[in-house]
C-alpha cells in the first residue's frame, strides 16, 4: 500500500454542485479520495506524501460518453479504417487513448470497435500495459446491413441482433451500442433514414437490461430515434436532427442525449477527412447549420446531457467550449464534461466528482475555465486512480 496523498489545489471545483472552494486539499488513499476540505482543516494524515497544485484549478477527470478508440476522423474514410487489421488498429488506438489521456479524459465510452479491440485495451490499460483512460466498452457496434456503422459483420433481424448483443455480453462488454439511424460520415444513408424496426430495436434494449446493463441508440433524427427512446435505450448518440417533439420525448423517458460536436465542427474533423466528398460535406454542413439553430432550444426543454468527442481525440476542451458557444453556462458545461458524463455511463458512483469514496479522477487546469472555457486546453496534471498518469511537458 502506498502511502497518503495530499493533493493541495489552488481552486477546487468538485462538480457536486456547489460553488469552487479556494485552497482546498483532497487526501488520497490507494487509488480513492478519502478526504476534501478546506485546506487550513483538513490536516495530512502521518506520512503522507504531497502534490502541489496551489496554482492551478482542480477538477474531476473528464468523462468522454462518445468515442472510437482506434479511429482518426481526419484521415478520412472512418470505416474503411474500422475494416482493418487487428495489428494496426492496436497501434492507432494505443497512440489516440494515449492523446485522449493528456488532455484530461480519465473515462471514456467505447461506441464500437471491430475484432473486439475495445475489450483487450481496457484490460491492457488496467493492466498497465499502455496509457489510456479507463473504458467503457461495447464491443462490436449492431449495425444492419443497409445501415450506418455497418463494418465487417451486420446483424438483421431480431434473432441475430439478440445474438450480436448477447457475444458483446459474453465477451465482457459494459453496453450495447446499435447504429439505428443513418450518419454524417457514411455517403449512402441519410440521418434519419433508419435501418431497423422497432422490434429489433426492442431486442437489443432487452439483451442489455435482462443482464443490468442498458443500449445505446446512433440516433439523428427521424422515427429510427423515436422509436429508439421509446423502447428505452438509455442514450441518444448524436441527435443533429433531433426536433422539438423528439426531445421532449426524450425529457419524459428520461434518456441522455449524448452531443458529440468536434467531429463535424472542428475543422480536423470530417472536414479535413472526407473534405472531397461532395455527398459528405454537404450532409455535414446542413448538421453544422440545424444544430446551431436546434440546439439552444434543446437546452430550454431541460433534456440531461452530456459530452463526447466521437474519435476526435483530445479535443473534449473544444466540445465543452461548443456547448459554451451554444448558450450553456460554464459551470454546467464542466458538469457536462464531469458529473453528468458519468452518470449518462452509470459510473457516477465511481468517478465524475471529487467526494469521498470515489475514484481519484482529477485534472489540474492552468487558469480558470468557470471564466474562460478555452482555459480547458491547458491540462497540467492528469491524476486517474490516484496515480499522476500525465504532467504537460513531461
Ligand atoms: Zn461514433
Amino acid at each position: 500500500m502506498a502511502a497518503p496523498l495530499v493533493v493541495r489545489c489552488g481552486t477546487l471545483f468538485d462538480a457536486t454542485g456547489g460553488p469552487p472552494l479556494r485552497d482546498a486539499a483532497i487526501i488520497v488513499r490507494d487509488g480513492r479520495i478519502e478526504t476534501v476540505g478546506p485546506a487550513a482543516s483538513t490536516p495530512a494524515p502521518p506520512g503522507a506524501r504531497a502534490l502541489d497544485l496551489s496554482s492551478r484549478f482542480v477538477m474531476p477527470g473528464l468523462v468522454d460518453c462518445h468515442s472510437h478508440a482506434s479511429i482518426v476522423p481526419g484521415l478520412g474514410d472512418q470505416l474503411g479504417q474500422l475494416s482493418r487489421g487487428p495489428v494496426p488498429q492496436a497501434l492507432a488506438a494505443t497512440r489516440n487513448l494515449a492523446r485522449d489521456l493528456a488532455a484530461g479524459t480519465t473515462t471514456m465510452r467505447v461506441m464500437g470497435e471491430e475484432h473486439f479491440l475495445d475489450l483487450d485495451l481496457r484490460e491492457a490499460i488496467e493492466q498497465g500495459v499502455v496509457a489510456g483512460p479507463r473504458l467503457l466498452v461495447a464491443g462490436r457496434g449492431l449495425a444492419a446491413n443497409n445501415g450506418h456503422g455497418r463494418v465487417l459483420a451486420s446483424y438483421d433481424g431480431v434473432d441475430e441482433v439478440r445474438r450480436g448483443a448477447r457475444e458483446n455480453l459474453r465477451r465482457g462488454a459494459n453496453h450495447i451500442k446499435i447504429f439505428v439511424t443513418g450518419g454524417v460520415s457514411s455517403p449512402g444513408t441519410t440521418p434519419t433514414s433508419s435501418a431497423y424496426t422497432r422490434e429489433e430495436i426492442r431486442a437489443a434494449v432487452e439483451e442489455a437490461e435482462r443482464v443490468g446493463t442498458y443500449a445505446a441508440a446512433h440516433a439523428h433524427g427521424g422515427s429510427g430515434l423515436r422509436m429508439a427512446v421509446e423502447e428505452g435505450v438509455g442514450t441518444i448518440e448524436h441527435a443533429a436532427l433531433a426536433t422539438d417533439e423528439d426531445i421532449a420525448l426524450m425529457v419524459e423517458r428520461r434518456a441522455w442525449l449524448i452531443c458529440t460536436f468536434a467531429i463535424f465542427m472542428h475543422p480536423t474533423g470530417i472536414e479535413q477527412g472526407d473534405g472531397r466528398r461532395p455527398a459528405i460535406m454537404d450532409k455535414m454542413r446542413w448538421c453544422r447549420r440545424l444544430v446551431d439553430e436546434h440546439f439552444p432550444r434543446h437546452l430550454a426543454s431541460g433534456v440531461r446531457f452530456a459530452c463526447g468527442t466521437d474519435s476526435m481525440h483530445g479535443l473534449m476542451p473544444f466540445e465543452l467550449a461548443t456547448l459554451v458557444r451554444l448558450g450553456v453556462p460554464t459551470f454546467d458545461a464542466l458538469l457536462a464534461g464531469t458529473r453528468w458524463g458519468a452518470e449518462a455511463c452509470r459510473v457516477d458512483r465511481e468517478t465524475g466528482t471529487i467526494e469521498p469514496g470515489k475514484r481519484a479522477d482529477l485534472i489540474a487546469i492552468d487558469g480558470d475555465p468557470l471564466k474562460d472555457i478555452r482555459a480547458m486546453e491547458r491540462v497540467c496534471l492528469v491524476m486517474k486512480d490516484g496515480v499522476v498518469e500525465h504532467r504537460a511537458g513531461a
